[in-house]
């Protein structure tokens, strides 16, 4: 069956307006990151024809090869990176992502921040929340996060949002409202939040960017993906 890629980009736009105006919590701005991940370059090529340029990828080296192969339109997008980052790859992501939403330990953000000063090059960081406080999911827990900025803000390492990924078995709308509310203890203006099953309900909860993946480029076809 073919993905209709545009189609699936205006009805989420449409979708996000929708559950935007009706809230008095929403966001004035709301940001699509279309998440391309194991998805074939092609796909990358359709969005950007319909006008999307703002996309997300969850692995380094991925990314690195298949936002090379776009050339020149490469310059107009915005590349988020939402999955988790190993320190020996802190490099690589400081030159492949414009934002890095995944920062979550001392030891990933001394890493960081010795990249930006050899590279001279600063990506915008978001910090992942592990708000579930799931042992085995990523994100710094709730109650490491204000020393964990510190450090980010001692590193000179640009902090403007949060993230997170709410437990599968939970509602949603927990997490989200306490990561808004995270956000705006620590005064930060971005909050990513919200996948293809519950994206209007972040929106709703103020979330500046949502990550959609499945909703615009359909199946991925392979299980275990978080
Ligand atoms: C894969 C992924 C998404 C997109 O998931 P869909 O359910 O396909 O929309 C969003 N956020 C993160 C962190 C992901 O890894």
């Amino acid at each position: 069956m073919s993905v209709d890629i545009a189609k699936n980009l205006k009805n989420i736009s449409d979708q996000i307006e929708l559950s935007r105006v009706e809230s008095l919590m929403a966001s004035e701005n709301v940001s699509l990151i279309a998440v391309s991940k194991t998805k074939p370059v092609e796909d990358i090529v359709s969005a950007y024809k319909a006008g999307h340029r703002v996309f997300g990828e969850n692995k380094v080296q991925e990314a690195q090869k298949k936002f090379a192969e776009i050339g020149h339109k490469r310059e107009e997008i915005e590349l988020h990176l939402i999955g988790p980052l190993q320190t020996n790859k802190a490099k690589e992501a400081v030159e492949t992502f414009d934002v890095i939403q995944t920062v979550d330990r001392p030891k990933l953000v001394k890493a960081l921040a010795k990249e930006i000063k050899k590279l001279g090059k600063q990506p915008e960081f978001y910090i992942q929340v592990n708000t579930g406080e799931e042992p085995q999911k990523a994100g710094v827990l709730p109650d490491d996060l204000k020393e964990l900025i510190g450090l980010c803000h001692e590193q000179d390492l640009r902090v403007t949002g949060l993230m997170c990924i709410p437990p599968v078995d939970e509602e949603p709308s927990l997490h989200f409202s306490f990561l808004s509310k995270l956000a705006k203890e620590y005064d930060l203006p971005n909050l990513s939040m919200g996948m293809s099953n519950d994206f209007d309900l972040a929106v709703r909860f103020g979330a500046t960017h949502v990550r959609v993946g499945s909703g615009i480029f359909g199946a991925r076809d392979y299980t275990g993906v978080d």
